[in-house]
């Protein structure tokens, strides 16, 4: 049973719904924290191990994310209690059954999230007439192919780089996770003429201090391989977690939560964190690498870019659309929360969780 009562506060959540379809065997959670700002914007995660719990927690990270990022829109999550990879047919009849119980529900619009996609997307608006992250074919803006949030972490990294007087032109750049958001940041920042000295996926890791090609670790990814494998000069293979450890400018986690943790913090050497993933540092290990001078771009900030992508779908916009706004935001909203951490002596996750709430706040001061 969810325990909304558990987890609420002055700020949400508004609305805990749970979902139980006998029909299909459908279970699914689905939070709606905060709709201040504006219809509630949040991914429909499916994982056999998903929990109530999860849900809430990343339905007021998506209303800080979203208020982060400037965008008329509040936060929720929701979660379908399933194996994605179970049998094709059986996924669309349980995804189906799940836009059919929102309905009701027009205050959240589910965009894809682990084990969804923009198939998904449509089946559900099929369900219920709303879902962002659509395929094109039905006005969505394909945010894997423009590597939207990827796009919006480069952007970021250069507003880091400035404020940290970095050239991000031979700047060394690691990264943790060779997925949607880890190969398009790589891809957008060796653009800028950064070189990616390191890159890690589930199955290990690879440096190479005279750099890596990207375009060799995708098709590694593309054929199931490992970016281990790939074969360039001095590249040596190193343990996965090693990858947090590596001698470069730019560490950029976008695999897993708490990847940097009390036990691996003092090993890095990047000076600039760049968090791709969501969650990917812990609470201690945030406020380490602020003692000791990194400079760490959080997430709700950092990889705002493929819900900004959501927004503009929604409101009808195009592909260039999508892809300005995201270097206009991440640009000036990273810009503004460094600057507002240099000023109040905090760190640049403390200055964007306070900004967040104070623009989820004054947007409730607008409500009856
Ligand atoms: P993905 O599934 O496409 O890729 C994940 C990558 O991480 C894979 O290469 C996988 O092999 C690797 N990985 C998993 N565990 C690892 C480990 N322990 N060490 C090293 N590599 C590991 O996922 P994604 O869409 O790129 O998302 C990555 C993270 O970013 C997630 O936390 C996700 O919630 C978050 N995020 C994604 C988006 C988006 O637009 N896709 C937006 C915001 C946040």
């Amino acid at each position: 049973m969810p325990d909304s009562f558990a987890f609420a506060d002055d700020l949400g959540p508004e609305k805990t719904v749970e979902i139980t379809d006998p029909g299909t065997g459908l279970r699914a959670v689905v939070v709606v924290d905060n709709t201040a700002a504006g219809p509630a914007i949040g991914g429909a995660r499916m994982a056999p191990d998903a929990t109530a719990a999860e849900a809430f927690r990343l339905a007021r990270a998506m209303t800080f994310k979203n208020a982060a990022a400037g965008i008329p829109h509040g936060g929720a999550k929701s979660v379908i209690v399933a194996d994605p990879r179970m049998d094709p047919a059986a996924k669309a009849e349980l995804i189906r059954a799940f836009g059919r119980a929102l309905r009701d529900l027009d205050a959240y619009i589910p965009g894809p999230d682990m084990g969804t996609n923009e198939a998904a997307m449509a089946l559900i608006r099929d369900e219920c007439g709303r879902a962002c992250g659509l395929p094109p074919e039905l006005g969505g803006i394909p945010l894997d192919e423009i590597g939207a949030t990827g796009r919006g972490l480069a952007v970021a990294a250069e507003a880091a780089a400035e404020a940290a007087g970095l050239s991000l032109n031979g700047a060394r750049v690691a990264i943790q996770g060779w997925g949607a958001v880890g190969r398009w940041t790589a891809r957008f920042l060796a653009q800028r003429g950064a070189v990616i000295v390191a890159a890690a996926d589930i199955d290990g890791a690879v440096h190479a201090p005279g750099g890596l090609d990207p375009a060799a670790l995708d098709a590694l990814a593309a054929a199931g391989r490992s970016v281990a494998e790939v074969e360039a000069e001095g590249a040596a293979p190193l343990p996965r977690e090693a990858v947090i450890g590596v001698d470069c400018d730019i560490l950029v986690p976008a695999a897993r939560p708490d990847a940097i943790h009390e036990g691996n913090v003092d090993a890095v050497k990047a000076r600039i964190v760049l968090e791709g993933a969501n969650i990917p540092t812990t609470l201690a290990a945030g406020r380490r690498l602020h003692e000791r001078g990194v400079l760490a771009v959080p997430d709700i900030v950092a990889n705002a870019g493929g819900v900004i992508a959501c927004a503009v779908e929604w409101r009808g916009g195009s592909r260039g659309d999508a892809e300005r706004e995201i270097e206009a935001k991440l640009h000036a909203n990273t810009a503004e929360i460094l600057a507002k951490a240099r000023a109040e002596g905090t760190s640049p996750r403390d200055a964007a969780f306070a900004l967040a709430e104070a623009r989820v706040r004054r947007a409730m001061t607008f409500r009856r």
